[in-house]
């Protein structure tokens, strides 16, 4: 850093006022990068973590998309390579999907712009050259998605012989998506004496395992419970299957949505349903695993600048995207499982803006429903539109005809599930700073 860099930023130091960022005390130029990313206050599981994993304790989070937990383990992992100029890779962060890996890159450069820092995000399905390029330079972070990681590591491309931190990002999506036994052959590559940050938002037994096998006496923070965040509104649409496509229109002309994120169940609904939307004049686009990379990116451009209001995505393509302004999140069917719910809908209400999720349920879906309200910890209010109605489904999981001729009311139960920040410190290993 040069000297007039150092004034600069030590001016403009954040506040140390109780409960800011300032509390952190984290380097200058990384204090320029909170102010630059316009974060005024650190979110809950930045406050629980950051402290931790600065003093080089690991650290189990367990948070969903959302919450700021990319920043939560980007910020210490930052100020401790701020510390020393060596040359990398000295830090790897895994994600499951290379949508995720591209945004914590590109929260990473956004916190470390005026940092020496360098960072390479390395994934599959695009040629590995410009990767290999990009490690020569011995960039201190590698962002990547363990398929790549492992090959080019396998090819001698890269070298993990002087990672100080391990960031295993969503284990729980790197369970579902068989990426275990790759992360557990990268694993056996990293230095043993290491600091180790895992986050995830459920904790399957194999990521229990996997927690156990690797960190050692973790500061664990867990937020909400599964819970949606407290910014989303969500409701639950009895509808009879057939009447799921104008239930779907009805709700994007009433709602209002800005910018809705639809999702189905296969990537052949995924694409029949942006063909239908299309062809009824909304400006709609599919996002699924058939689709070539270069698609996708089309796609995810395409709805971030607006130019699609409506992405009709499924489960895996949607995984790990972020984008601000999500206006409401639609369930057209209901997804795999009861953790999958505060992931979809967590895509809206981010950064503490208000969103809605509509989740259509079908008689079939009771199971799910009871399930996933035992899993948040409460009823999800029903909204019964008119001229769409589907059987009741109540909390109970007992079978009610529906009502003849039901009212919505849906803007009238509004649901905002409280989270509940508990965290436990299992102790930590002091790091000299
Ligand atoms: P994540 O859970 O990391 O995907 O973060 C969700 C969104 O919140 C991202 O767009 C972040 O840039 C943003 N974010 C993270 N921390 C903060 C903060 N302290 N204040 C405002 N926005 C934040």
């Amino acid at each position: 850093m040069s000297v007039s860099e150092t004034v600069l930023s030590s001016s403009i130091s954040l506040p140390s006022t109780s409960g800011g960022f300032g509390d952190f005390e984290l380097h200058p130029t990384l204090e320029r990068g909170i102010r630059a990313a316009g974060f005024e206050e650190p979110r809950p599981i930045q406050k629980d973590t950051i402290p931790a994993a600065l003093n080089g304790a690991d650290v189990l989070g367990l948070a969903q998309t959302g919450t700021g937990k990319t920043a939560a383990f980007a910020l210490p992992l930052l100020d401790q390579l701020l510390d020393e100029n060596l040359p990398g890779p000295r830090a790897l962060v895994l994600a499951p999907t290379r949508e995720l890996a591209t945004q914590i890159e590109a929260e990473i450069r956004t916190l470390a712009q005026f940092t020496r820092l360098k960072t390479v995000t390395i994934f599959g399905g695009v040629p590995a050259r410009g990767q290999i390029a990009t490690l020569r330079r011995r960039p201190e972070i590698v962002v990547g998605c363990p398929g790549r990681v492992l090959d080019l590591l396998q090819q001698g491309a890269l070298r993990l012989g002087d990672i100080e931190t391990l960031v295993l990002d969503e284990a729980d999506h790197m369970f579902d998506m068989g990426f275990l036994p790759d992360i557990r052959r990268i694993l056996s590559a990293l230095p043993k004496k290491r600091q180790n940050l895992l986050f995830s938002a459920t904790m399957p037994k194999e990521i229990r395992r996997l927690a156990d096998d690797i960190l050692s006496q973790p500061h664990v923070a867990e937020l909400g419970h599964s819970a949606p965040a407290e910014t989303i509104e969500h409701a639950l649409y009895p509808v009879p299957e057939k009447r799921k496509r104008d239930l779907l229109e009805h709700v994007l002309a009433e709602e209002r949505c800005d910018s809705a994120i639809v999702f189905t169940r296969t990537k052949h609904r995924a694409r029949r349903l942006a063909d239908q939307l299309s062809k009824a004049g909304h400006r709609a686009v599919g996002l699924q695993g058939n689709m070539s990379q270069s698609q996708r990116e089309r796609a995810m451009k395409g709805f971030r600048s607006r130019r699609f209001d409506v992405l009709v995505a499924t489960d895996i393509a949607a995984r790990g995207i972020d984008v601000s302004g999500v206006s409401h999140v639609i369930n057209y069917d209901v997804p795999n499982t009861p953790e999958a719910y505060t992931h979809r809908i967590g895509r809206t209400g981010r950064a503490e803006r208000e969103g809605k999720a509509c989740t259509f349920v079908t008689g079939e879906d009771r199971a799910w429903v009871r399930a996933t309200e035992r899993m948040i910890g409460a009823p999800i209010p029903r909204c019964q539109v008119s001229g769409f109605e589907g059987e009741s489904i109540e909390a109970d999981g007992s079978r009610r005809p529906g009502p003849k001729s039901a009212s919505r009311n849906g803007s009238s139960s509004r649901a905002r599930s409280g989270r509940r920040p508990s965290s436990r410190d299992g102790g930590s290993r002091r790091r000299a700073r």
